[in-house]
């Protein structure tokens, strides 16, 4: 008995270190299985989304709205270049609108992603960085995701702005909520449009399930793969690339050189061929007097056009 005991014990010892993982300084992170077994339902829900009686016109033109929504106004223009880096100022309700788009996405309330990418922009590639390839290619874009949090990131050090605001605050503390009143949104108008519950399942599976894989896999793109692969403008410290197809999935954030180079820059893309769809909405939202206080980049003639050594 007591054999067995200390067989079955050896054996779930050895499990737990194929899946917790030792990072380049030593620190030994812990699966974290909750979000893998989240991460594992959504890819399966994003798979059935293609069964022949789950295509519709109208769940492509939900999802690409909602992606566009998300992943565009949410994701990219709302927590990357307003919240992280404050490219650019506009109505606090509307900032607070793009914050709700973001949660929508599914990659965790404002204060963790604003602090999990200062930590990455801080730390870039070096060894504190929440997801560089350094550790490992699949390590940056996924594995990191379903670890707990390293003990030297703390997202609170790193988000007192955030704090700051009692409304920002709130949404952080109930982030996952807005994915469900959706949910329930989608299933409803499915069922309404297609005049058969089938089609409420169809909806909720493009434009809830579908669109949150395809934006975590677009997102993660721009920690691995453009920071990877692609060709760079300026010689920065760590190993930022642009990357064209990273760019055109992600809303224009592949142009992660750039980025990397000037951090407060509202455009990204900086080549007359860099096409950076969310910089063209912020120069319409200002057009329109919803953003002012836009930074624009600086174009250093010959560095911009370095090749990589
Ligand atoms: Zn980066
Ligand atoms: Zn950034």
């Amino acid at each position: 008995m007591g054999k067995i005991i200390f067989q079955v014990s050896m054996a779930s010892a050895k499990i737990r270190h194929f899946r917790d993982r030792e990072l380049r300084d030593g620190e030994r992170v812990q699966f974290h299985w909750f979000y893998f077994s989240v991460f594992i339902v959504l890819h399966i829900a994003a798979v059935l989304a293609f069964l022949p009686s789950m295509i519709h016109l109208s769940s492509f033109v939900v999802f690409f709205i909602l992606a566009w929504v998300t992943g565009g106004l949410g994701v990219t223009l709302g927590y990357h270049r307003l919240l992280t880096h404050r490219s650019f100022a506009t109505y606090k309700p509307i900032e607070y609108m793009l914050t709700i788009f973001a949660c929508l996405s599914w990659q965790g309330g404002p204060i963790q992603w604003v602090g999990t990418h200062r930590q990455h922009h801080t730390e870039s590639d070096d060894v504190a960085d929440p997801h560089s390839p350094r550790d490992g290619f699949s390590w940056s874009h996924l594995l990191w995701i379903v670890h707990r949090a390293r003990s030297n990131f703390d997202p609170l050090k790193l988000t007192k702005d955030i704090q700051r605001d009692r409304v920002l605050c709130f949404i952080d503390r109930y982030w996952y909520v807005p994915q469900f009143i959706l949910a329930a949104g989608l299933f409803v108008g499915g069922w309404l449009w297609l005049g058969h519950w089938t089609g409420g399942v169809s909806w909720v599976l493009w434009g809830g399930c579908l669109r949150v894989v395809l934006l975590y896999h677009a997102t993660w793109f721009v920690n691995s793969a453009a920071h990877t692969w692609g060709y760079r403008n300026f010689k920065t410290d760590d190993d930022s690339r642009n990357n064209w197809w990273v760019a055109l999935f992600s809303f224009g954030e592949g142009w992660h050189n750039n980025h990397h180079a000037q951090q407060r820059s509202a455009a990204h893309g900086m080549r007359w061929f860099e096409f950076d769809i969310t910089y063209v909405t912020i120069r319409v939202m200002r057009i329109m007097g919803l953003a002012w206080k836009v930074v624009e980049p600086q174009r250093p003639g010959q560095s911009v056009a370095e090749p990589h050594p």
